[in-house]
């Protein structure tokens, strides 16, 4: 019954909308609202910024890389995560973020309060 998307085709936006990421502003904050997986109704605020980031959020799911992206694995849970092209440049810029995989960043926005 799930309908296959095939994100190789889609740019990373085409992509993140077909998960249904949506770009918000939330308290006049820039930023995206992600869907929690297995959590309908809920989603998650993450904050557009360009200062340096915790860490960044890569996709585990095969089917959800987009054209460009590469392969990596998450640092906390070490499973293998897909990083898009613009996150590959985020990277370059911040090579000592950690990588991380969304099931690793839900535990970790669980695990602590969110700030502000
Ligand atoms: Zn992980």
């Amino acid at each position: 019954m799930k309908k296959q998307v095939n994100f190789k085709k889609m740019t990373e936006g085409q992509a993140l909308y077909s998960l249904g990421v949506r770009a918000i502003e939330k308290n006049g904050k820039k930023g995206i609202n992600l869907p929690i997986p297995g959590k309908p109704g809920e989603s998650l605020f993450i904050e557009a910024s360009d200062e340096k980031p915790g860490a960044i959020v890569a996709s585990d799911r095969k089917q959800d890389r987009v054209k460009g992206s590469k392969k990596t694995r998450c640092s906390d849970c070490g499973c293998a995560v897909w990083i898009s092209p613009s996150t590959q440049g985020m990277l370059k810029r911040y090579p000592d973020v950690p990588v991380i995989c969304i099931a690793c960043m839900m535990k970790w926005e669980q695990k602590s309060p969110p700030a502000g």
